[in-house]
């Protein structure tokens, strides 16, 4: 059994230590919010007074934080309390560029570094089924392959540094995409007389099945676990998709990838956020396309 620092429990890093907890490891926690080690504390997390005490004894470091400049932060205040050749991995979903950087200053620094971010949301953090991409070197991934299975259903190894970063961003932006498409065909489908259930009925067993339509499906009815049944409540938020989507938009650029849809799902999703869905479940785009459509209808 290992003896794991954990930085960052919050509704992710929250339910991840528990399952580390459980699954017997010891885990040295910290969180700059005194709720969230409350909650830590309450799940068999040791909790310590920052994040340097946490690696005291640790062989691995666990970052589970919001953005790329809060794990540029912790991770350097940590270099000087690790023991060398330590592990650290990073499951915040941050930019490519960023994680590529952050393993450098740790390598320069003697340690081992590399970034396993996650999907599958707070339901698959508490139940340990997240799928985890990795971007590793062969040794670093099979260090932290037993570790990752406690906390995961699925563990892909992406490729090298920033690959599992490049997996989460291009599926996010796959998923962003589709929300807005199935979305714009159900309030399409409505306009010209289509009961919801229809357009479900076929789309979903035809060639415009996708996990947007079939899973996390935009409208009441049809898929009873959708969010659309609780009035959108996330799930998955609309500030999340915003956020993923701005670190496509920021690989697309920097690659000079010729993409039309990646860049106007950002906005889409943007404006949503800022305009009262930050805290919706995504899929509640489609509320803001029929009012448009209303508005355009008058
Ligand atoms: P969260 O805000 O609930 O948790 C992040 C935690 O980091 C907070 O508790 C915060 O206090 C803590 N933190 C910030 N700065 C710190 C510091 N300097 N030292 C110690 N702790 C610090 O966010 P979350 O929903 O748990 O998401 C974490 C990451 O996982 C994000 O990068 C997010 O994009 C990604 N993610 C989230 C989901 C989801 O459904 N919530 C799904 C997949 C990926």
């Amino acid at each position: 059994m290992a003896t794991i620092a954990f930085i960052g429990l919050g509704n992710m890093g929250g339910p991840m230590a528990a399952n580390l907890v459980a699954a017997g490891h010891t885990v040295r926690g910290f969180d700059v919010v005194p709720a969230a080690l409350d909650h830590a504390r309450a799940n068999g997390v040791i909790v310590v007074e920052n994040a340097a005490a946490a690696v005291a004894g640790s062989e691995l470091v666990i970052t589970m934080l919001q953005s790329g400049a809060q794990v540029f932060e912790v991770t350097r205040t940590l270099l000087a309390a690790a023991a060398p050749g330590t592990l650290f991995i990073d499951s915040s979903t941050i930019d490519v560029a960023d994680a590529i950087a952050v393993r450098e200053l740790l390598v320069a620094a003697g340690f081992r570094g590399i970034d396993a971010p996650v999907s599958g949301g707070v339901g698959g953090a508490a139940a340990g089924t997240l799928t985890f991409m990795v971007g590793a070197e062969q040794a670093d991934f099979a260090t932290a392959m037993p570790i990752l299975e406690v906390m995961g259903g699925r563990v892909v190894h992406c490729g090298g540094s920033g690959a599992g970063q490049a997996a989460k961003i291009c599926n996010n932006m796959i998923l962003g995409i589709s929300m807005i498409a199935v979305s714009e065909a159900f309030v399409l489908g409505e306009k010209l007389g289509l009961t919801n259930q229809a357009l479900f009925d076929v789309a979903s067993a035809a060639s415009g099945q996708c996990w947007a339509l079939t899973t996390n499906c935009p409208v009441p009815g049809p898929v009873p676990a959708s969010p659309a049944n609780r009035d959108y409540q996330p799930g998955f938020a609309g500030a999340l998709m915003a956020k993923d989507l701005g670190l496509a938009l920021n690989a697309l650029e920097q690659t000079g990838t010729a993409a039309e849809l990646g860049p106007l799902a950002a906005k889409i999703y943007r404006r949503f956020a800022d305009e009262g869905g930050a805290g919706r479940d995504f899929s509640g785009i489609i509320t803001v396309i029929r009012e448009n459509s209303a508005k355009v209808s008058a």
